[in-house]
């Protein structure tokens, strides 16, 4: 029997003109490093978004599912691009401005980007690459930036701004399948090359609701939520779409990204949330540490992308900012766990449910597999694998021009589930505990050590500024931790003491490291995470000073 519901398709579209006229008052506050920000209202941004609909299909004549990409930092102008390109049926595409030149061309091609969005401050970055991306037809400008560094370019130039005055501020906006195309985002590809991943209306409808539930972020229009994860990345973490749904403020940082300006636009702007990977909260606190800023308006801030050091958590607390891990992937939009505790505990009880990567929601569903492909109990002891799948996880990626799919093996399970590379226990109460990366775990005589444990023990350590740990290869046990730990300013290196501390927070004898070596900085993949294959790489070349205890 069918049901007698209507069947009204879940579109960007529809979260565009539920945005701008119920929560048309809600606002998009863009740090601009002028004395004053830029603030827009979301009716304002509707209205935008609706006149650079009209632009792209009048005067680009972008039509049906092209791609239209961003090479753009957070900012009003790049909501209005999420909201207009995906409504008029295009496929926007957000590029990661941190890749490397080869990778963004290879990406550009691949996805056949027909227009670019850019901000002017990146007219340096992307004018030297245009002969690369002869896809390209279209370069618009928005912000401030040199424009002469364009001149002779291939494509055709536009101004956002005169791209958009006086275009009517009403489309036909057409009827979209909700299955269809919406947003494109690549892959970081540390291994291999990157690979895309293509959101469609529905899925970003569906993770849209869920960001908001109370179990997740649990935004209303009461909430600004500063938004530090890259428009780039997930989208970042679907907060624009979530807002746009639910009336949330967002202060957008553009690029504007260094720990100074965003302590400063904090205590100045007053956000009550925020989003971003785990680096960005480490270089936050020691900033405020040297320079008291007052961080206490944001209440509840969403961490997630790496795994958060249990000490990050602690030290936040104490500023009465809550961190809330979370876990998610490109592949997952991204979000897949979030580490509400259950109802009814004290502080102390939730605080061992807090330091998991959190539990699933109904619209994702997992399962943990071991070597052989056996499906793992949930006891929190048995480690495996993780897959997913759900209304919001990919299903495959895009395979190119001819609108190919692609399904890796390595990816997807036979049966369609989202293999995720990302090893961990589950308990009995659906909380996941991630142990490692598949390609990081540290395999010590047949037995598995987590890298991700002993970071986090070493990083509660009060002169350690950060540590990431690898495997390197033994000759007696296949291989063993190596140990690379950043300092604080002003401590010295006492590996002797770094290793008893290990010892004392319960990491068992076998698993504590006999390689030590200090390093500057930790190596950061384009999206902020550790990138460990450098440090491996380092360690082979033999570049780093190892001390062996
Ligand atoms: P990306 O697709 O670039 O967002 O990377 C996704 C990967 O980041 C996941 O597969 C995990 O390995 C890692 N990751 C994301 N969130 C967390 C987290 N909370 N804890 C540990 N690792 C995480």
């Amino acid at each position: 029997m069918l049901s007698t519901m209507q069947d009204v398709p879940l579109t960007v579209t529809r979260i565009l003109s539920h945005g701008m006229t119920i929560h048309g008052k809600s606002q998009v506050t863009t740090w601009t490093g002028e004395p004053e920000p830029q603030r827009r209202s979301f009716a304002e941004i509707g209205r935008r978004a609706t006149q650079l609909a009209n632009a792209l299909r009048d005067e680009l004549g972008v039509v049906a599912d092209q791609r239209v990409s961003t090479l753009m930092w957070n900012n009003a102008e790049h909501v209005e691009a999420y909201l207009a390109i995906p409504s008029t049926g295009a496929v926007l595409h957000t590029l990661n401005l941190r890749l490397p030149a080869e990778q963004l061309a290879w990406i550009v091609a691949h996805a056949d980007d027909k227009v670019v969005i850019v901000n002017g401050s990146l007219l340096p970055m992307l004018a030297p690459l245009l002969p690369q991306l002869p896809s390209i037809e279209h370069v618009v400008v928005a912000g401030p930036g040199d424009r002469s560094l364009l001149a002779g370019a291939a494509p055709r130039v536009h101004d956002y701004e005169e791209l958009i005055a006086g275009r009517p501020t009403h489309y036909d906006w057409p009827e979209l399948d909700e299955r269809q195309a919406a947003v494109m985002c690549y892959t970081s590809g540390t291994t291999g090359e990157p690979k895309g991943v293509v959101y469609s209306h529905r899925s970003i409808y569906l993770h849209s609701m869920q960001v908001n539930m109370a179990e997740s972020m649990s935004l209303t229009d009461n909430d600004t939520t500063l938004v530090v994860v890259p428009q780039f990345h997930v989208n970042a973490w679907g907060l624009p779409h979530a807002a746009f749904m639910s009336g949330v403020s967002m202060l957008m940082p553009d690029r504007f990204l260094q720990p100074a300006p965003l302590a400063e636009m904090i205590e100045r702007v007053r956000p009550t949330h925020a989003a971003a990977v785990p680096t960005i909260w480490q270089a936050l606190l020691a900033e405020v540490t040297a320079n008291p800023r007052d961080l206490s308006s944001m209440a509840r801030v969403i961490i997630g992308g790496a795994a958060c050091p249990p000490s990050l958590m602690a030290a936040y607390d104490k500023l009465g900012v809550r961190l809330c891990h979370a876990w998610g992937m490109t592949e997952t939009s991204p979000l897949g766990t979030i580490a509400q505790p259950p109802a009814g505990l004290t502080e102390e009880e939730g605080w061992p449910y807090r330091v998991t990567q959190g539990r699933f929601s109904a619209g994702v569903e997992a399962r943990l597999v071991g070597p052989g492909g056996e499906h793992l109990p949930w006891d929190n002891k048995s480690a495996g694998e993780l897959e997913v799948r759900g209304p919001w996880i990919a299903g495959s990626y895009y395979g190119g021009r001819d609108g190919e799919t692609l399904r890796p093996e390595d990816k997807f399970s036979e049966d369609g589930w989202l293999k995720t590379g990302d090893v961990g226990v589950i308990s009995e109460d659906g909380f996941l505990t991630l142990t490692d990366r598949a390609k990081d775990v540290i395999k010590s005589g047949g037995e598995w050590i987590s890298s991700v444990e002993l970071e986090n023990v070493l990083m509660a350590h009060p002169d350690v500024a950060e540590a990431a740990v690898v495997a390197v290869p033994d000759e007696k046990w296949g291989e063993r931790p190596l140990a690379t730990v950043v300092l604080k300013d002003g401590a010295s290196a006492d590996y002797g003491s770094l290793k008893d501390f290990l010892a004392t927070s319960g990491i068992a004898k076998w698993q504590l490291p006999e390689r030590w070596t200090v390093i500057a900085a930790v190596p950061k993949t384009s999206v902020g995470k550790f990138d460990k294959k450098v440090i491996r790489r380092q360690y082979a070349e033999g570049e780093l000073d190892i001390t062996q205890l």
